[in-house]
């Protein structure tokens, strides 16, 4: 294939552009990242197939990427009477063969009106490409991704097991728990769904294990770790959710989240504070290096420009200082559905 096809959230188009092509070096690609479309081509300019590129560089381990498909050009100008036999002739022209379909569009307003058209074709394409043999059980769980960018208008990509996301459009979607004190309480939510695995919950979510959250208040976060029987300090200056403070599970410290230090060790930091993402590193740099808790998950907020510029150097810090302190640690970090304007950062001391 010879094209690298990436979803994103729209208006970060080009902050995942900038963070392939730092971490690609000279790799020979050509970046088409309109603003606002939610997704970026990184085009192969010599013929070279993507492939490598591609697996190279991990979905989780990038920062902007919500999903991520070796691709074939886009197709344009499709006829409204017949829009699925170029698309068939593609596929079965590149060789592909594949064990599902995904039907999806951009996370924008004109790709939310395009979801009903992935429906209408769903049936007779299935039928199609299981007669042509591009469609069948054996085909190594690969998925056929239909990208529709506008009526006539579709990307067909490729994903793989173990480098993708599961989820139509790069997306988890959380239902809002109707007791939370915010919305943000998805953000943690989401941040544990995507950093641990399911498998470990048991062990690092549990009960009667304890957390700091940084800048707590209304309390969507602690009320997270409230529900998995965790024992809190929550630290802010503003209110903390008056049910939230009844489970008897909180302790509410009006304090500097940036100086307050705890009484002993805890299992886990969290801290949602807007600041400078400089401030947060650092802060979250002493917690680290002082062994203060096992597991991190903090926000870098990011209303700059260059905001792939911004998370690589504050990472590059992080690192820095923990290597220099001879700390073992799992570092991710992602931009998550339930992010705007910032990144989430998880950090496991080991
Ligand atoms: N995570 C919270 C939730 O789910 O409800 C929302 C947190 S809100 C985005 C940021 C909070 O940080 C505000 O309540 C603010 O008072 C608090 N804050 C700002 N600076 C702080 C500091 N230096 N120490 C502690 N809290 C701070």
């Amino acid at each position: 294939a010879s094209e690298w096809l990436l979803y994103c959230r729209p208006g970060f188009e080009s902050d995942l552009a900038a963070e392939l092509a730092d971490r690609l070096g000279e790799a020979p690609l050509r970046y088409a990242a309109e603003p606002g479309a939610g997704h970026v081509r990184a085009v192969s300019v010599d013929g070279s197939p993507v492939n490598p590129l591609q697996r190279s560089l991990p979905l989780e381990a990038t920062v902007f990427a919500r999903q991520s498909l070796v691709a074939l050009p886009p197709l344009e100008t499709l006829s409204r009477d017949d829009r699925i036999s170029p698309i068939v002739a593609q596929v079965v022209a590149s060789g592909w063969s594949f064990e599902s379909l995904m039907f999806e569009a951009p996370d924008t307003n004109d790709g939310k009106a395009l979801a009903g058209l992935g429906k209408a074709l769903a049936r007779p394409l299935e039928s199609l490409f299981r007669k042509r043999g591009a469609l069948r059980r054996s085909a190594g769980a690969r998925r056929l991704h239909l990208f529709w960018t506008a009526g006539d208008r579709v990307q067909l990509g490729l994903s793989f097991p173990g480098n993708r996301s599961e989820h139509p459009g790069g997306i988890l979607r959380l239902k809002f728990p109707p007791h939370a004190p915010s919305r943000s309480t998805l953000k943690l939510e989401e941040a544990w769904h995507q950093f641990l695995p399911r498998s470990r919950w048991e062990e690092a979510l549990a009960p009667g294990s304890t957390a700091a959250d940084l800048g707590a208040a209304p309390g969507g976060w602690t009320w997270q770790l409230v529900q998995r029987g965790m024992q809190v300090y929550a630290i802010d200056n503003g209110p903390m959710d008056k049910a939230l403070m009844r489970t008897g599970m909180v302790e509410h410290l009006r304090e500097d989240g940036f100086k307050w230090s705890p009484p002993g060790t805890l299992d886990w930091l969290v801290c949602d504070i807007v600041d400078r993402p400089s401030r947060v590193i650092e802060m979250v740099s002493r917690w680290l290096t002082q062994r203060w808790c096992r597991f991190s998950v903090f926000n870098l907020k990011l209303p700059m420009n260059r905001r792939w510029q911004e998370v690589d150097a504050c990472l590059g810090r992080l690192r820095d200082q923990l290597d220099s302190a001879g700390v073992d640690y799992r570092l991710h970090c992602r931009h998550l559905y339930h992010d705007r304007e910032e990144v989430t950062v998880f950090v496991e001391l080991r």
